[in-house]
């Protein structure tokens, strides 16, 4: 095929770029039609949790759809529906029992933003509707999902378009946002991350508020950043006190990425809602969805009919309810998680010592298979300039070496440095992390040399 006449008519998120062919994946790797192989170090975008050419998957989805491609979930249920929706309650943290599900996580939270608000104004709280949400966190690119972010590069040329939402910082103790030293801020009464909640609770008023969205672990904005130990349980407290909906943005996070199932389960809090997309298919078929506390539930009984005036055409698909279904099977069979947990700290150790190796790694840090790299001009931390797109390159380069990752930079006033989040397949073997560590030093040691 001629290179030029096959991209004429595909609309890349990015025109000036070319792309590899891909014609066919294989475990952790991607094959182009010239042959080269690609370990995917980053999981496409941290969704194909399984890697590539799993049978079971791809057969399950195949008798799906010959047996009901589409089923409308207005006016039908398919048995796979039910069994999927079961065994996501049975994962999920006690309480949420019910499942809504959605092509991706963007539709997933905007789900959730309208439930926080019908549920509210049903129960006679008809001025609840503003979401806080938080600077230096993604989750998703549709106006409601976008307006509840902090991504400002994404969020600055819909400004005119998105909704007034709020915002406050996202933990991050390795650039404190109130200069504070590590594990200084547990105790503060003054304003620390999560008593910044309750100032603009209040500052916004309790009865405007309707819900707090937050990744438990930041993924995209700032490459898997853990907040304190105490962070969520003093967010559930803030929450619970002014009536406000906790959802855990869960779409990168969830199904077993970071070594629990659901990484809120780390900081023992149960929040409202769980959204969560990505992993539930191991990117084999769109899926997404929430997961619904009781209490909103009988709310939405009690007070609306049941009825939850929201809808999408492919809201449980049954060909991805069944690729949901199989993968699951997969996650239980094969013991995903201690896999993450083996493999996951088996990286974090290679990844400590590659700093100690390279002076310009300035952080490392992650849960499980969700690890992050930070990059600094010097020990201090200083950012490399911006225009140096350091993990880009970086990035760059392991693909020409036969491996991708998942650069980022953090911006909030200003740019705020660059980042690159490793998150391989969750079954992935220890001679593939060996050979991901490998093209990662090989990577960055030629962007040294490259921008020196
Ligand atoms: N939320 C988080 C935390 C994400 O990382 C993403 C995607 O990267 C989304 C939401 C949006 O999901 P989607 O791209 O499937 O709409």
């Amino acid at each position: 095929m001629e290179r030029g006449m096959r991209d004429d008519h595909v609309f890349h998120r990015d025109l000036s770029k070319k792309y590899p062919l891909i014609t066919h994946g294989k475990g952790s790797y991607l094959y182009s039609e010239e042959g080269t192989r690609y370990l995917d170090a980053c999981s496409g975008a941290v969704a194909a949790n399984l890697g590539h050419g799993i049978e079971e998957i791809a057969s399950a989805m195949a008798n799906q759809a010959k047996r009901a491609a589409f089923v409308h979930t207005l006016r039908f249920e398919t048995p796979v529906l039910y069994k999927l929706s079961e065994k996501i309650a049975r994962f999920a943290p006690d309480g949420l029992n019910k499942v809504y599900f959605t092509s991706g996580g963007s539709e997933a939270n905007e789900s959730a933003i309208k439930l926080a608000r019908q549920f509210h104004r049903d129960a006679g709280k008809p001025e609840k509707h503003v979401v806080i949400g938080r600077w230096q966190s993604y989750h998703g690119n549709t106006f409601g999902s976008l307006s509840a972010g902090g991504d400002i590069k994404r969020r600055q040329v819909y400004t005119p378009n998105l909704l007034h939402f709020t915002h406050i910082h996202s933990p991050n103790c390795l650039r404190c946002p109130f200069q504070r030293d590590k594990g200084d801020c547990d105790s503060r009464q003054d304003w620390s991350c999560s008593t910044s909640l309750e100032q603009l609770i209040l500052e916004v008023g309790p009865q405007n508020v309707s819900a707090f969205i937050a990744e438990p672990i930041t993924g995209s904005q700032l490459g898997s950043v853990v907040p304190p130990d105490n962070y969520f349980k003093e967010v559930r407290r803030i929450c619970d006190q002014y009536d406000v909906l906790l959802i855990a943005d869960e779409v990168m996070t969830g199904f077993g990425r970071t070594g629990k199932t659901f990484a809120i389960e780390y900081f023992d809090v149960i929040p409202d809602i769980i959204t969560f997309g990505k992993g539930i298919s191991a990117g084999y078929a769109p899926l997404a969805g929430m997961i619904v506390h009781d209490r909103l539930i009988k709310g939405l009984i009690q007070n609306s009919k049941g009825k939850f005036v929201h809808g999408y055409t492919y809201s449980g698909h049954p060909v991805s309810v069944a690729a949901g279904l199989a993968v699951l099977d997969i996650y239980e069979r094969e013991k995903i998680l201690e896999n993450v947990v083996e493999k996951g700290n088996y990286l974090l150790q290679k990844l400590i010592e590659l700093k100690r190796e390279i002076p310009l790694i300035f952080d490392v840090r992650g849960k499980g298979l969700l690890l992050g790299l930070e990059f600094a001009a010097d020990a201090e931390g200083t950012p490399f300039k911006q225009d140096l797109q350091i993990t880009e390159r970086i990035n760059e380069k392991a693909i020409e070496l036969g491996a991708v990752f998942y650069p980022g930079s953090g911006t909030i006033n200003g740019y705020l440095g660059d980042h690159l989040i490793v998150s391989p397949p969750l079954n992935s073997k220890t001679n593939e992390i060996d050979e991901l560590v490998h093209i990662l030093r090989k990577s960055i040691k030629l962007t040294i040399e490259e921008i020196r």
